[in-house]
């Protein structure tokens, strides 16, 4: 058996509690991994004098793998995000979030099987950003104006869009070699390029571009936003493979995972060329972090998504099947789900449910 060393951060809020379960539940799948628990967040600010140690990049460098439970970051102010730092310092730009109906999890639809791919690195996310009254914003202000291309009010906070057309291609080509390699059918490009004409619109002709080169391989569709979101709420059977630009990305993320149950179930990763971090789309959760409520679903099936990658399908299929019967049979299930289902049956903690789910993979 092989060992595959892997970082672990822990993360803040639930993910201290959803982290512990999915590492007791890749202990006990059969595959052989070493963790190397790695900080980051606000509790490593004190000890180590920023929220993302050098030490714990490095530590994921080296391993070329990592799974992270979620970090919280501060709303309007305070440090930037942990997360959009890592996955800028990696270059993780690929995020991939599958979506697929679980019965028994409370979802509205029974077939919905599609799988998000958002551009990580750039556009809003870029970070760049300036305050409302600073130099910065007062200079772009006055470039605009010079440059006759509308005026901006004075007291405006300013946060800059960049898409390129390389990171585009990338991006849409990442979600074609992914649809190729899968056996899918369908790429769908979602963007609003009618009224961001130079950054979507980049986007979206690159996306055409690229799409050419797949002609018929792979069939390719698009869709401006506001009508992805309805039709994807109406029939998401229709949507296969979708690549996003990073914000559009992230919101139809949350939407989608509503659509088969909630956060509590949607896994994801955070692939680069060097490296891959894998993680739930979920947060911190801080209305129920330290109570032993939170769904350790997403996580766990975020490290069946690592597991494929170690080359580890064996131990990923039996974390996924042993997940599937958990559901199907419903009486261990925590309180998202029984809220998403009408459940009035008591909730199971993320204690027992981890219990439970180790008990059914050890049948398999
Ligand atoms: P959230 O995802 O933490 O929570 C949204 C709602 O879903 C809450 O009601 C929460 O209780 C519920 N929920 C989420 N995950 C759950 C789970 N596993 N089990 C049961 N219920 C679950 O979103 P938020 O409240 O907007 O964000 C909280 C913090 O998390 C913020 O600081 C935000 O920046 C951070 N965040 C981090 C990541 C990440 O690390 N990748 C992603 C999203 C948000």
């Amino acid at each position: 058996m092989t060992r595959h060393v892997v970082t672990l951060i822990p993360g803040d809020g639930i993910g201290v509690e959803t982290s512990a379960a999915m590492q007791r539940v890749v202990d006990a799948s059969g595959a052989d991994i070493e963790w190397e628990v790695a900080p980051a967040g606000a509790e490593c600010i004190e000890s180590e004098g920023t929220p993302l140690p050098e030490s714990t990049l490095e530590s994921i460098r080296k391993n070329g793998v990592a799974i992270k439970g979620p970090i919280a970051t501060p709303v309007a102010g305070g440090f930037r995000s942990v997360n959009v730092a890592l996955r800028k310092a990696l270059d993780l730009y690929n995020c991939l979030r599958p979506v697929r109906s679980l019965p028994g999890a409370g979802g509205r639809y029974e077939d919905v099987d599609l799988v998000i791919v958002r551009e990580n690195s750039e556009d809003l996310y870029a970070g760049i950003e300036f305050e409302q009254g600073s130099e910065g914003a007062g200079s772009i202000i006055d470039l605009c104006e010079s440059l006759g291309a509308g005026s901006i009010r004075r007291d405006s906070g300013i946060s800059i869009k960049p898409i390129s057309v390389a990171g585009s291609r990338r991006i849409v080509r990442a979600a074609f070699e992914y649809a190729l390699a899968q056996g899918r059918r369908k790429v769908t490009a979602v963007h609003k390029a009618n009224i961001m004409k130079h950054s979507d619109g980049l986007f979206l002709t690159v996306a055409r571009e690229v799409a050419a080169e797949y002609e018929g391989r792979i069939a390719f569709d698009e869709r401006i936003v506001d009508a992805f979101c309805m039709n994807l709420v109406i029939e998401p059977g229709q949507f296969d493979v979708v690549v996003f630009p990073n914000l559009y990305g992230d919101i139809a993320s949350d939407l989608a995972a509503g659509l088969v149950g909630g956060l509590g179930i949607a896994p994801g990763a955070n692939i680069g060329d060097d490296c891959a971090v894998f993680e739930a789309v979920h947060g911190s959760a801080p209305d129920i972090a330290g109570q032993d409520k939170a769904n350790p679903t997403a996580e766990i099936l975020s490290a069946a998504m690592m597991l494929d990658h170690l080359g580890e399908q064996g131990a990923a299929s039996r974390i996924r099947e042993a997940v599937r019967r958990v559901y199907a049979d419903g009486s261990c299930l925590t309180g998202d789900i029984r809220w998403a289902t009408g459940s009035k049956e008591p909730a199971a903690s993320c204690t027992a449910f981890t219990d439970n789910l180790i008990e059914v993979m050890r049948t398999l």
